[in-house]
């Protein structure tokens, strides 16, 4: 089966919900049994089968059996938002006592998790460059290691590790390897045969598709991982709201073709981007002059909207100047909706294993489904009213 024809069909059970092509929104909390000896079967594996609301519903299920069958897991783990599936992963693999590797541009809240919660139960972090050779990560490593975090590209700066070969030094330790995988999706990057083991989703980004909904999912390549993950969220309580991880489902059917889409407006948009004089950087992975574009290039099989430029340097003033005008670009955090965004940011303040230099303001961007044509003409305004203000 191609990729296409997976995302189509993967995890799709029509005659177990009276023919309907998607499977339908349960809301449940109370599950009923037939009989005492059925309750009885049913306590013997609470962690499979329908049995109560927060263990799982047929909607969970036919989403998570679904990204699994799309990213080649053994098992998918959803959660109520992207940072709870981050949580889960951490937690599924670390306790008191235990030491984390953790890439220098990780998603802010996966920093925040790591620094505070995760250190008041004893879990400590230590951050290091996501350029790191496999040669200084092999003297990172400590006797308690217990996992190596990588997000590449990072969504702010979007570095990009060599990941196979971090991976590779993380699995020779026996270290857990864990991705924010949110960029690269389910389908623009093979975590598994790049040497992940949990692939962590904000499916609140380009899965759901529509910025309506918030779903996370861990994605294991092995049975021994996903049992830890799925113990470890329902033990923490967490389930994806009965509508959510409806979209989710629904929106995994069109990912392959809306993120061409997303590739092609936003690599268009950092190419002229690129050629305007108010622009100092461009931050997009897929661009040669990327420094990690050769990576990109042999990791990835595509690009999503999300990129960044570094203006040439401005007041605030300036900075709203362009914001406040521009017609078709939101802005708001978040991104992998239809809609296009921007979004100032300053990873300076994230960030201690590296140094973030930039002499100008950083404006993340994501290209949304819109014409082309038009992404370029507000953004020529808004770069012109910067320069004016
Ligand atoms: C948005 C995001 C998350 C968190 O997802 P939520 O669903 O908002 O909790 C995690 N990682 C990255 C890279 C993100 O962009």
């Amino acid at each position: 089966m191609k990729q296409a024809t997976r995302l189509v069909h993967a995890g799709r059970k029509p005659a177990d919900h009276y023919g309907m092509v998607n499977t339908p929104v349960y809301h449940a909390s109370t599950v009923l049994f037939d009989s005492l000896a059925d309750f009885d079967a049913s306590q013997a594996d609470p962690f499979s089968g329908v049995h109560y609301g927060r263990l799982g519903t047929p909607t969970q299920f036919a989403f998570e059996s679904a990204v699994a069958e799309v990213e080649g897991a053994h098992g998918a783990v959803s959660t109520c938002s992207g940072l709870a599936a981050i949580a889960t992963a951490l937690l599924a693999v670390a306790g008191a006592g235990d030491h984390l590797l953790v890439a220098d541009n990780v998603y802010g809240p996966t920093r925040k998790f790591c620094d505070g919660l995760l250190a008041r139960l004893g879990v400590e972090t230590e951050y290091v460059d996501p350029l790191i050779s496999a040669d200084e990560l092999d003297r990172r490593f400590r006797d308690n290691t217990r996992a190596l975090f990588l997000e590449a590209p990072g969504s702010l700066t979007f570095e990009i590790s060599d990941v196979p070969a971090l991976a590779a030094v993380a699995r020779e330790r026996d270290v857990s390897v864990i991705a924010d995988n949110t960029w690269g999706t389910p389908i623009y990057f093979d975590a598994f045969a790049h040497g992940i083991d949990l692939s962590v989703h904000a499916a609140t980004k380009y899965i759901v598709g529509h910025s309506d909904a918030m779903l996370g999912v861990v994605n294991c390549r092995e049975a021994a991982h996903y049992r830890a993950v799925r113990h470890t969220s329902i033990a923490l309580g967490y389930c994806a709201g009965p509508d959510d991880v409806y979209l989710g489902a629904r929106g995994l059917r069109t990912l392959g073709q809306r993120l061409p889409v997303h590739e092609a407006n936003g690599l268009a948009l950092a190419n002229w981007l690129a050629e305007q004089p108010g622009v100092t950087r461009v931050l997009h992975p897929a661009r040669a002059d990327h420094p990690q574009h050769h990576l990109w290039r042999r990791d990835f099989t595509g690009a999503c909207g999300l990129f960044a430029v570094e203006l040439a340097p401005g007041e605030r003033r300036q900075l709203a100047a362009l914001i406040d005008g521009l017609a078709f670009y939101g802005l708001g955090a978040s991104w992998g909706g239809y809609e296009s965004l921007v979004l100032p940011v300053d990873p300076a303040g994230s960030r201690s294993a590296t140094r973030w230099q930039a002499d100008g303001p950083l404006l993340r961007i994501h290209a949304g489904l819109e014409d082309i044509a038009d992404l370029i003409d507000d953004m020529a305004a808004g770069l012109a009213r910067y320069s004016a203000a």
